[in-house]
């Protein structure tokens, strides 16, 4: 299969989106911005044997993951994903029947998110495959969720589970024995096909100021990033991190994997007192779970830091643990 054969394979028939005036088949796409909204663009990538590898990642899951971090993104500023682009970078060992799958993995995703695949780039790599994915998404004029919107006496949350993902990938690399825990394939799935959170996203936009990061580095990166942007020290406690159960009492390592651990792809932010309630009910209200983990406070001397829970006080770098003097 040529590179014309695959990209007609993967040209979709139809689109979602009726603003696409011109979609896959062009030099260019070319589509109308919705009036009122702002445009959010942001793009990362995946390298074999980097962030990937074949031996335990179906071609499928590639393709999922691509996109769906991508869409963490748009999600984490308060947006609505709507288009993305591909490139890819395929060594010849690869089968078409492959490259197929993983736009499969992507499409399924897609259609969840009603998104729209509008262009892309093929080309040929020697050794190890590489997949770059551009989303396009919008917000409404004025409504993206900053990072630099905490203020003191906010309530910082995170969504869902953290180091679950760091789990799975413990599992999938045989550092783990999958004896280690009962719920296996929920680590694995974490891993493998993390869920944005678009629609809690969605509920910050609407909110008078809410930072906002999704959690692809880990917690404790995350809530650094916000608070240096901010100009705040974020507080949070270990007791109140949201850890499976089955993690938390299986293995010695989750306080690492929740504050360090990475591609989680939650959501964690911060939230006025008197507007959490209102985000709690609407989380509540669509299944999706959410948390406070901590508060914010007027700039102290780190940017966070943790009670533990033996009642110490300690720092929160980026990576790593760093006890307070
Ligand atoms: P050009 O030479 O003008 O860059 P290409 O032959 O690379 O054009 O691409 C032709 C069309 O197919 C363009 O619309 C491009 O966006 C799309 N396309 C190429 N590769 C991919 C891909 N891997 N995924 C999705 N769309 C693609
Ligand atoms: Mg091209």
């Amino acid at each position: 299969m040529d590179e014309f054969d695959l990209i007609h394979s993967i040209t979709p028939h139809t689109l979602h989106h009726t603003s696409v005036d011109v979609g896959i088949g062009d030099d260019g796409a070319v589509y109308t911005a919705s009036p009122d909204f702002q445009q959010i663009v942001c793009l990362d990538t995946m390298v074999e044997d980097v962030h990937f590898k074949l031996e335990y990642s179906a071609p499928e899951d590639i393709g999922y993951k691509a996109l769906a971090v991508n869409i963490s993104d748009i999600a984490a500023m308060g947006g609505i994903p709507k288009f993305y682009l591909v490139s890819l970078a395929v060594p010849s060992c690869w089968q078409a029947a492959e490259v197929q799958a993983m736009y499969e993995g992507m499409t399924e995703l897609a259609k969840l998110y009603r998104m729209d695949l509008i262009g892309g780039d093929t080309v040929s790599a020697s050794d190890k495959a590489v997949i770059t994915v551009t989303v396009i998404g919008e917000v409404e004029k004025g409504l993206a969720c900053l990072r630099s919107s905490a203020r003191p006496g906010d309530v910082v949350f995170v969504t869902g589970d953290i180091g679950s993902s760091a789990a799975g990938l413990s599992l999938l690399l045989g550092e783990t024995a999958p004896s280690a825990f009962s719920e296996r394939d929920y680590f694995i799935q974490k891993h493998k096909r993390p869920v944005p959170r678009v629609q809690v996203g969605r509920f910050c936009s609407q909110l008078q100021h809410t930072a906002l990061n999704d959690i692809s580095d880990g917690l404790a990166s995350e809530l650094n990033e916000i608070a240096e942007a901010s100009s705040v020290t974020i507080e949070i406690e270990e007791n109140l991190l949201p850890v499976h159960p089955d993690l938390r009492t299986a293995h010695s390592k989750w306080k690492e994997w929740a504050l360090f651990g990475g591609e989680d792809f939650e959501l964690a932010g911060t939230v006025s007192q008197k507007e959490w309630t209102w985000l709690l009910d609407r989380c509540k209200a669509s299944g999706v779970p959410i948390k406070q983990v901590g508060t914010v406070y007027e700039r102290k001397e780190a940017n966070v830091l943790m009670k533990t829970a033996d009642q110490k006080r300690i720092v929160l770098e980026k990576k790593g643990y760093n006890h307070f003097k």
